[in-house]
């Protein structure tokens, strides 16, 4: 028996298995990409998810981020531009899954790459996890860290959805470190250098909708309705190139989602990640929320605290990211241009907005200027 099957090989799941393997854990994740690839994510990452890699034994420079250091929104006519109040990264998202499954196995965790996992189920004191094509994996405790996709028996409650959108494209200019927030009618996308082997030459654009036509096939499509928003946007996606045929895509998105257990919610199933709860995408920091969960997870296995104290801990620590940037994304969506006008004004405003949409219990910074620590830890002191 494993002690434990963590299900999806994301940053939630793979943040968990390093950890338990480190500590002398039996893990095995089982995750259903047989290799690396790209997942439809801005890659904009700040502080806490640079801080959780760092502490991971995984920098983000040395993985080949690139920096971020200005925020931008327009809407439009109008622009507005910003210092970010703290160090951000742009990274592929295929580059840091890959560093961080390869760590995973590296601290002794098995990871089963290219197996799906169709099902897990109580089993005696313990778990029966189920595999696609028949094979079981008996465990002691269950990471459910399938991200964006249900596994049967235990999907989300969430019933809406939106559309998630990503296109790397090789842009007329370079971006020079800025994200920029560009809504149009009915959603809203991020635009951002690239890191990794695309930095310098590349950037990415993700968008959330709330309904697509041809924008979910057709790069064009997708770039005529972000350049609708905003004049900023028409002058910068105007000759640039797409790098893939088709845009990638995700379904139901439930942002705003939040995991309650409800009476006779199973033990020893622990949800991290996007299966925890759901943040709107480049609002708030999906990333680092995933990593931190995972990491609590694992430490919650480790140290015997049940999937339900764990549960209701974790939801009390990410309460105040979700708040802010539920709030922003609504702002975006309703009133993007009195946004525009408001962070032009009052920069600050802007600044205090996304510090606001940090964890609050974060990563520190440890002597010697390197980032490390471990912020997750308030939350099982708290239970
Ligand atoms: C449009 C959009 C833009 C975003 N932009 C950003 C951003 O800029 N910055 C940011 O921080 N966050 C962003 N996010 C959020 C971020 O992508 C997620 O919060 C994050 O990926 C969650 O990590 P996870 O580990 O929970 O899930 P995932 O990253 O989705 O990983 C889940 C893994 O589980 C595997 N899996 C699924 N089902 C099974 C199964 N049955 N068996 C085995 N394996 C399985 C998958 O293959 C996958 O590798 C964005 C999201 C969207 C939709």
């Amino acid at each position: 028996m494993s002690g434990t099957v963590v299900i999806g090989g994301g940053p939630a799941g793979a943040a968990a298995a390093i950890l338990l393997a480190r500590a002398g854990a039996r893990v095995t994740v089982v995750e259903r990409e047989a290799a690396a690839r790209e997942k439809v994510c801005g890659e904009f990452l700040g502080p806490d998810a640079a801080a959780l890699m760092a502490s991971l034994g995984l920098p983000l420079p040395s993985l080949g981020a690139v920096p971020v250091s200005r925020g931008a929104l327009a809407a439009g006519s109008r622009d507005a531009a910003w210092a970010l109040p703290f160090a951000a990264w742009s990274l592929p998202r295929a580059v840091m899954d890959e560093a961080l499954l390869d760590a995973a196995a590296r601290a002794g965790a098995t990871v089963l790459r290219g197996r799906g996992a169709a099902g897990a189920a109580r089993e005696g004191e313990g778990w029966s996890v189920r595999l696609a094509g028949g094979a079981r994996l008996a465990a002691r405790s269950v990471v459910l860290a399938t991200g964006k996709h249900e596994l049967r028996g235990h999907a989300r409650s969430a019933t809406r959805g939106q559309i998630g959108l990503k296109l790397p494209l090789r842009l007329a200019g370079p971006m020079e470190g800025t994200v920029l927030l560009l809504p149009f009618a009915g959603g809203y996308a991020g635009l951002q250098p690239r890191g990794g082997e695309g930095a310098g030459r590349e950037a990415n654009l993700c968008a959330a909708l709330r309904a697509v036509g041809s924008e979910a096939r057709d790069p064009a499509a997708l770039l005529g309705r972000v350049a609708s928003g905003s004049a900023l946007a028409a002058r910068l996606l105007r000759d640039a190139e797409p790098l893939l045929a088709r845009p990638l895509a995700v379904g139901g998105v439930p942002y705003g989602f939040r995991h309650r257990d409800g009476a006779g919610a199973p033990c020893g199933l622990y949800r991290a990640g996007d299966q925890f709860a759901v943040v709107p995408s480049l609002a708030g920091d999906g990333v680092a929320m995933a990593l931190a969960g995972g990491m609590a997870a694992a430490r919650a296995i480790l140290e015997g605290v049940p999937s339900a104290a764990f549960h209701r801990a974790l939801d009390a620590e990410l309460g105040r990211p979700m708040r802010w940037a539920g709030a922003i994304a609504r702002l975006l969506e309703a009133a993007p241009g009195a946004l525009t006008l408001a962070a032009g004004v009052f920069p600050a405003g802007a600044r205090l907005a996304a510090a606001r949409t940090r964890l609050p219990s974060r990563p520190r910074p440890v002597a010697g200027g390197r980032e490390g620590g471990a912020g997750p830890v308030r939350i099982l002191a708290r239970r």
